[in-house]
């Protein structure tokens, strides 16, 4: 038998069919439908491997002494809601804190911001879109009035030129940099700015080598010098755009020659990426955590904006901005209210109609009182949040200073976590709830270019685990609030009733191809292409913004510049990939980039066991030499539990979407 379903792993989306015999996962095959077009990458292919490993977690624990101690669901859940109660009643409904999963479905990240908002009475939900896209979300919004891709996957290919900043598509996104990669070869140019060497530059024009969190300064400069060419859409500007006297008026501080000094770009390059952008008919510009994780995240989004609407790149094929999402479904769980300030939809939290709205749809009261975002949820642990309720997420691993991070999740009374396996947050937790994996249930997805697409349950879930949409409904029941539903299609059928950009969404709607919001009504066939006559704040905004360091830069003690990502074969904190044999094939240890020249002056050679070291902890692990990094930063990917680079990253984070800066942090590097 084989049974349509969404890859686990990347926003891309790619369908595939999911093989069962005897009832059991036996392979995965790539789907003629949906983004990969019959193709998966290497982890896409790997997808069924992690979902019978022996690892699995199929029957709920209860902490006992150091260790668990297997329970019913009834035990378990009455535990969970009892604490909670308690916790309210004592403290208040603000005491308790949700994160909820990219990972998850549509259907649960709903599920866990209604119990969150109706069932328990608080704010406090969010999810793991604060650490990656939060600064896309305001920045996007505040420029256009909506923070998703502007463009869809398809349409990328007609692009004349490609601006790719922050972004290594082809080993994150892989078969969303096929499309650019045939763009290239069909003749369009590619600029790619990056501090690292990443695969597509050996497909780009010009490869602009910046210091990480220098991007406002190399984006100002470059429209600077398209404003110098002539080069910019006066029409588009005239029609489409306000404030852009301020604009123009701004980026006259920003000369290439200033820039380079900033950036490290030669003004030459700076000029010659302007004109390459500039001049196409139809420019892309694709973005993701390079750009977003710093003090200047949404600084960095505007900057990004700017570009596009200086030069009319915005509402056509082939042109946008295009912010790639990283996790399966962090777009999904964005639009379904997965948020503190934002209901399903978009819809303002601190609207007092919008929560009439969904209030009555609910048939309860919202609370008015702002939440705390997952950064401040941790930093308020043991003071204001006294439980957390943690949803296939390890913020052990994901959040930044991992020591803070243990620190304050001890401070808890109480942590609850629903998981497939024993991840380092669930080894802390007081429950720890079965989960099951994306081929156990129903449930949908949304892709990074918007598009909500179905998965089918192809098995039964192993042992006593549970999905998360049954298990946040059990537990809402409990707590006084009934969430009954029969299966996911009634919850989703729910969310269209609640969040107008889903209004036409339903399971009848799902199969092939998928949907892509908004979609208004049932009869609406969806939206490949945002802003295509108006921007849906009206005018399209201009933004002064202005270059600032990141929180943390090298001195005497601390010379490197550390900067953070993922490698082609795993993912996020490695709990899935780590468990497929084809993945740890590839790669199963951790390491450290390192320039050429870097590592002579410190006597470190390829494959030595160094030492790398920042003012909140360090780690050892393996030297990778290279001439493609720049010099004076060190690259290490934040998988590997036995050397986690968030021991060392920076919790500074950007004021208004409060991202942490994973991408800029101090280090000193020296042989292990
Ligand atoms: Fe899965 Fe992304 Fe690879 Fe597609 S590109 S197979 S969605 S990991």
């Amino acid at each position: 038998m084989k049974v349509t379903s969404v890859c686990p792993y990347c926003g891309v989306g790619c369908l595939l069919y999911v093989h069962v015999r005897d009832g059991r996962v036996v392979g995965v095959l790539p789907h003629p439908k949906g983004p990969g077009e019959n193709r998966l990458c290497i982890k896409g292919w790997s997808a069924h491997e992690f979902v019978h490993h022996k690892d699995r977690l199929t029957r709920p624990l209860i902490r006992e002494g150091a260790g668990f101690r297997e329970a019913s669901w009834d035990e378990a859940l009455d535990l969970v809601a009892s604490k909670i109660s308690e916790a309210k009643q004592v403290y208040g409904a603000d005491s308790v804190a949700f994160l909820a999963s990219a990972k998850a479905t549509n259907e649960e990240n709903y599920l866990m911001q209604k119990l969150a908002r109706a069932a328990v009475g608080t704010n406090n939900i969010d999810h793991c879109a604060r650490l990656c896209h939060s600064s896309t979300v305001t920045g996007m919004s505040r420029a256009f009035g909506s923070g998703a891709m502007t463009n869809s996957q398809e349409d990328l290919e007609d692009a004349d030129a490609f601006l790719i900043i922050g972004s290594n598509t082809s080993e994150q996104h892989p078969l969303l940099a096929r499309r650019v990669i045939r763009a290239v070869k069909r003749g369009a140019k590619l600029i790619v700015a990056d501090p690292r060497d990443i695969p597509l530059t050996e497909y780009a024009a010009l490869h602009l080598q910046h210091r990480p969190g220098t991007d406002i300064a190399l984006l100002n400069a470059m429209m600077n010098a398209i404003i110098a060419e002539g080069l910019q859409d006066d029409a588009f500007i005239k029609a489409r755009t306000k404030d852009y006297e301020a604009l123009r008026e701004h980026v006259q501080k920003y000369p290439p020659e200033y820039a380079e000094g900033i950036t490290g770009v030669p003004a030459a390059k700076i000029r010659e990426a302007a004109h390459i952008y500039g001049s196409a008919e139809k420019a892309s510009l694709l973005f993701s955590m390079g750009i977003t994780q710093h003090i200047t995240g949404v600084n960095n989004v505007l900057s990004t904006a700017n570009l596009a609407l200086l030069t009319g790149n915005i509402g056509r094929r082939g042109t946008g901005v295009n912010p790639l999402r990283g996790q399966n479904n962090v777009q999904g769980a964005c639009d379904v209210g997965a948020l503190p300030d934002l209901l399903p939809g978009y819809q303002r939290a601190a609207d007092p109609e919008a929560r009439k709205r969904l209030g009555e749809a609910w048939k309860t009261t919202l609370p008015s009182e702002p939440g705390l975002t997952l950064t401040e949820k941790v930093n308020g642990a043991g003071d204001k949040v006294k439980i957390m309720f943690v949803m296939g997420e390890n913020p052990l691993m994901s959040d930044p200073d991992t020591n803070h991070v243990r620190k304050q999740l001890d401070k808890l009374d109480f942590l609850v976590v629903s998981e497939l396996f024993m991840s380092e947050t669930a080894e802390v937790a007081d429950v720890v709830l079965p989960a099951v994996s994306f081929a156990e249930k129903d449930g949908t997805f949304t892709a990074t270019d918007r598009r909500v697409q179905r998965l089918y349950k192809a098995i039964e879930p192993l042992g006593e685990a549970k999905p998360d949409w049954w298990i946040l409904g059990q537990l809402s029941t409990r707590l006084g609030y009934a969430m009954k539903y029969a299966d996911p299609s009634e919850i989703m059928d729910e969310i269209a009733s609640v969040a107008p950009i889903y209004r036409g969404v339903s399971y009848e709607r799902l199969g092939g191809d998928g949907l892509r919001w908004p979609v208004p009504s049932k009869e609406h066939p969806g939206t490949p292409i945002l802003h295509t006559e108006k921007f849906s704040r009206g005018l399209g905004k201009f933004h002064v913004v202005e270059h600032r360091p990141p929180a943390e830069e090298p001195d005497e003690e601390y010379p490197l510049l550390l900067t953070t990502g993922r490698v082609q074969f795993h993912w996020h904190t490695g709990t899935m990939t780590r468990r497929s044999p084809t993945l740890i094939d590839q790669v199963n240890e951790a390491f450290a980039e390192i320039n050429e020249r870097d590592a002579e002056r410190l006597g470190i050679h390829f494959g030595d066991m160094i030492m790398v070291a920042s003012r909140r902890g360090e780690i050892t692990l393996r030297a990778r030499v290279t001439g493609g990094i720049k010099e004076g930063v060190v690259f290490i990917p934040f998988h590997f539990s036995e050397a986690p680079a968030n021991m060392l990253t920076n919790n500074a984070v950007d004021a208004e979407s409060k991202i942490p800066e994973y991408k800029a942090c101090a280090v000193r590097v020296s042989r292990a």
